[in-house]
């Protein structure tokens, strides 16, 4: 079966001359390599209790990190488990693969093998100074429109799931990726592995740094796509946004159309805020409390504002970074709680399935 194809080839062991060298991985390029923004040595902890001063930071002697605020800390594979929410062996599979460090078990499928090592392998640091990666709306545009309208059933069961209609699909222009490794090739072909890597979609080595089907999510501007969310459905690893951009406001473009004091659902993910839609209601997303940004609050204030957080733990962080990030500026928030283990979109995909 296609859908085990993945876990099949994962091996269950790393040596430990692999593992030392995922250890050694730079740090910052790691924090960087999820999103995690440093300004010199510190950041905003990726658990959202940060609202004005960055907790999270990295040593360079130590190349490890820690946040001062909650107190967790570790490693390269620990931050990876953190942010992806992946195993060991996931984790440490993730970074083989991001930073073209031998020992990866990524599908050894032949077009992969065929391009994977062109030249010698390359050395695991990089280099000194974290890459700097930037959006590419016209990359990510011409990716998305060489993709096709969701037909596979694992991604029509998704977005069922989901309370998204193909209709719904279409409109927000979602679209299935099929084999990364044939889309790879064909991006590499048109645009270069440099500006794809820059574009935060490949690591150093010459693949798309998810595996197997995926749905795309564009967020436009516009005609523009800023930035991308991949929904992986035959990986271990959930979600992948473009490495060391910044996450944008999903559907931020729903706020020119909304008049003042409308009502505008602050949803957690991208498909709670299209299903949200779907059922009429305007709804941006904003994904997880880390991504936040204060200057958003001034684009929000206009509005008559409901949290829509998942039910669970990172859904009360959620809601905890909302409430603090308005109350500065005296704005209440209210919020509309899904269910335990539930997000809004569940709860909408449960009504129209019922
Ligand atoms: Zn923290």
């Amino acid at each position: 079966m296609r859908r085990t194809s993945t876990k099949a080839a994962m091996p269950t062991q790393l040596s430990d001359q692999t593992l030392a060298r995922l250890r050694e991985l730079p740090m910052a390029e790691v924090a960087a390599a999820m999103g995690i923004i440093l300004r010199g040595s510190k950041a905003m902890c990726f658990n959202g209790h940060d609202t004005a001063s960055p907790s999270f930071t990295v040593s360079k002697t130590r190349n490890t990190w820690k946040c001062f605020g909650c107190g967790e800390h570790g490693d390269a594979i620990a931050l990876v488990r953190k942010i992806h929410g992946l195993g060991f062996i996931d984790a440490c599979n993730w970074l083989c693969s991001h930073f073209g460090v031998a020992g990866s078990d990524v599908p050894p499928s032949r077009l992969a093998r065929s391009i994977a090592r062109p030249t010698k392998p390359q050395s695991v640091v990089p280099s000194t100074s974290v890459p700097s990666n930037r959006p590419d709306p016209e990359l990510y545009g011409w990716l998305t429109a060489h993709c096709g309208p969701v037909k596979a059933s694992l991604g029509i069961n998704y977005l069922q799931a989901h309370g998204i209609s193909p209709e719904l699909a279409l409109k927000f222009g979602i679209v299935e990726l099929v084999n990364p490794t044939k889309a790879y090739l064909k991006l590499e072909k048109h645009w270069g592995a440099e500006r794809i890597r820059a574009a935060g979609l490949s690591g150093s080595r010459r693949a798309l740094s998810w595996y197997g089907y995926a749905l795309l999510f564009p967020f436009k501007s516009g005609a523009a796509t800023e930035y991308l969310q991949v929904r992986c459905l035959e990986s271990s690893m959930k979600f992948f946004g473009p490495s060391g951009i910044p996450k944008p406001m999903f559907n931020r473009e729903r706020l020119r159309q909304l008049r003042k004091g409308g009502l505008l659902h602050i949803c957690e993910g991208v498909p709670d805020a299209v299903a949200m839609e779907g059922a009429g209601f305007a709804a941006v997303a904003v994904l997880g409390a880390t991504s936040f940004r204060s200057e958003w609050v001034e684009e929000l204030l206009p509005f008559d504002l409901v949290g829509v957080p998942d039910g669970d733990t990172a859904g009360e962080k959620f809601m905890k970074c909302l409430a603090n990030e308005f109350r500065a500026r005296s704005k209440s928030v209210r919020f509309a709680i899904p269910p335990e283990g539930m997000d809004a979109s569940d709860v909408i995909a449960r009504g129209k399935n019922a």
